[in-house]
């Protein structure tokens, strides 16, 4: 795993106000279409990307699209992701088919675009499409999907759930691949990344005030992405305690400000994510000391198949 995912929410776009929820069940990939491999070109985040001159990024009232993220180049031609707005919220990504939406529930799905290059240009689809899968195999994670759930907007088209588009297939195909090819490399991408749990043990950390480390980055973004006002620096501070408690608080958890396998499933369960997300296929062993029977049901509803014992009331 070597990608970079920028966090730029795009607040000036009518949908990032809007704020609507979802519940995402699957991943939906565009391509631009518009030949135009810098992200400034559609995202609004200039110490990052580069000053879009024209003004025509979708920060910004007068946009009618919004997804929540995008892969292309940055302002130093490196290829990384951007997360443009928050997972828990719905996108305008798709528009609609005969039978409904994958912008909203209940068939929501996250959407990202890949900024498009030429039909010639290998060297770029390579790197983008290779990018691209893996933001989906952490989206998978984070959501807890599989592979087979992610699709692209033509597939969604002909199941009746987007506008009549082609992409990416129409771009794909000038180098010879397809949406199969790409789930399936998003598989391998999912399945490499278990095999340092071989014994099935559980690989929880516990986050406390003082912690730091990827496991935090990962907390903090998922606090973030659901509107709490958090920095995103590995370092589990005052501030990070306060957010944590906040999100206990209104989740109806204890408010202690630790990270556990409760709060662990309950930022789950709110559309965020903590630690190292369960995978599918796997089994994992939890134990939750004095867990109450409201968490445990909870900690089932995250970790679907699981089996828990209670081992005291
Ligand atoms: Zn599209």
């Amino acid at each position: 795993m070597g990608i970079t995912i920028l966090t730029a929410y795009q607040t000036q776009n009518r949908c990032y106000q809007r704020g609507r929820k979802a519940r995402h069940v699957g991943i939906l990939v565009h391509a631009t279409g518009a030949v135009n491999r810098n992200l400034k070109r559609y995202v609004d985040a200039p110490g990052s990307l580069g000053v879009n001159a024209n003004g025509n990024h979708w920060n910004k009232a007068s946009a009618d699209k919004c997804m929540h993220g995008f892969v292309g180049y940055d302002k130093d031609g490196r290829v990384i992701a951007v997360n443009t707005l928050p997972y828990a919220y719905a996108c305008w990504g798709c528009g609609k088919g005969s039978r409904g939406s994958y912008n909203y529930d209940p068939t929501a799905h996250v959407q990202f675009e890949i900024c498009q290059g030429s039909n010639t240009d290998s060297a770029y689809y390579r790197e983008a499409i290779s990018v691209a899968a893996e933001y989906c195999a952490w989206l998978c994670r984070l959501l807890g999907l599989p592979a087979s759930a992610i699709c692209s907007h033509r597939e969604a088209a002909r199941r009746g759930y987007a506008s009549n588009h082609g992409d990416p297939e129409s771009w794909m195909r000038c180098f010879g691949d397809d949406m199969n090819q790409f789930r399936a490399r998003v598989a391998a991408l999912l399945s490499g990344a278990g095999s340092t749990d071989e014994e099935g043990q559980p690989t929880m950390e516990i986050l406390r005030k003082g912690s730091r480390g990827e496991a935090v980055t990962a907390l903090q973004s998922a606090l973030l992405s659901l509107g709490y006002a958090i920095a995103v620096d590995g370092i589990f501070g005052s501030q990070s305690e306060a957010a944590v408690k906040q999100f206990q608080s209104a989740r109806g958890l204890e408010a202690d400000g630790v990270v556990g396998a409760i709060t662990q499933a309950a930022l789950r369960a709110a559309g965020g994510s903590a630690g190292t997300a369960p995978q599918a296929g796997r089994r994992y062993r939890v134990t939750v000391p004095d867990v109450d029977g409201a968490a445990a049901t909870l900690l089932l509803e995250t970790y679907p198949g699981a089996t828990a014992a209670l081992i005291s009331a």
